[in-house]
């Protein structure tokens, strides 16, 4: 350890090899006590008591609402290590036509969240799941490709409620682009406006997803909000561009 000394020094003495193991034992000492950090692992207790919260889907491929109910441990409660992270998951329909493989996938999942370690993968994992029969839209003009994907999706949403998966915000200048695209584009549907391909759907699907009518499934973001602008596909809603 370094001191500054600023005031003229009156005497010193030499320090032997004890005096500076008596320093160093006393410095150990102060040192507050080391926590017990307690991790995620399998054979970790259930506690009597767990947090969680239900999520309701609703899709064109189930006839009944799914409700999806992930519970959370925490760990290291009250210290600087306190972490939440999901502990099991569970998934309740009137629909039973699917229930042999939606407990299977519930069963696995709860599984891989109590192994502990990094459990953010299974989002992109089942995200990327699609039906073969084909997907559908939800509100905001967002693509689902399987109801196994919108389970993804939740789980998705819950981990970035917990804190477990970090949302990366679109920085300020990628929004001001964006909001620039998409005034140079309506602009341009005042001076020449495109009838509505079919009617009154168009126009009601446009005002619910909050994107001009016509606009296309961008690659980038599954998110119906491609238009064509200065005969370039614009996303208006990741900013994602065909021409860069
Ligand atoms: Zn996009």
């Amino acid at each position: 350890m370094a001191f500054k000394i600023n005031s003229k020094i009156k005497g010193y003495s030499v320090v032997d090899e004890d005096d500076d193991k008596a320093v160093l034992d006393r410095a150990s000492e102060a040192e507050p006590a080391r926590i017990d950090v307690v991790q995620m692992h399998e054979s970790l207790e259930r506690p009597e008591t767990l947090v969680g919260s239900t999520y309701k889907i609703k899709s064109p491929l189930f006839e009944h609402a799914l409700y999806v109910t992930i519970n959370d441990i925490v760990l290291n409660e009250g210290t600087i290590y306190e972490q939440r992270r999901p502990f099991e998951i569970f998934i309740n329909s009137k629909n039973m036509d699917h229930f042999q493989w939606i407990v299977a996938l519930t069963r696995i999942l709860s599984a891989v969240f109590r192994k502990g370690g990094d459990v953010t993968f299974l989002v992109e994992e089942m995200k990327a799941v699609f039906d073969p029969r084909g997907g559908y839209f939800k509100a905001g003009g967002i693509y689902m490709p399987s109801i196994v994907a919108e389970i993804g999706g939740v789980i998705e949403r819950h981990m970035k409620t917990i804190g477990l998966i970090q949302d990366p915000e679109l920085d300020a200048s990628t929004l001001a682009l964006i909001a620039e695209k998409r005034a140079a584009y309506e602009a341009a549907m005042r001076a020449a406006p495109v009838p509505p391909a079919s009617g009154d759907t168009a126009a009601n699907e446009s005002e619910a997803s909050g994107f001009p009518p016509g606009a296309t499934l961008c690659a980038k973001c599954n998110t119906q909000a491609l238009v064509l602008l200065d005969g370039c596909q614009t996303c208006l809603n990741c900013g994602y561009s065909k021409c860069g």
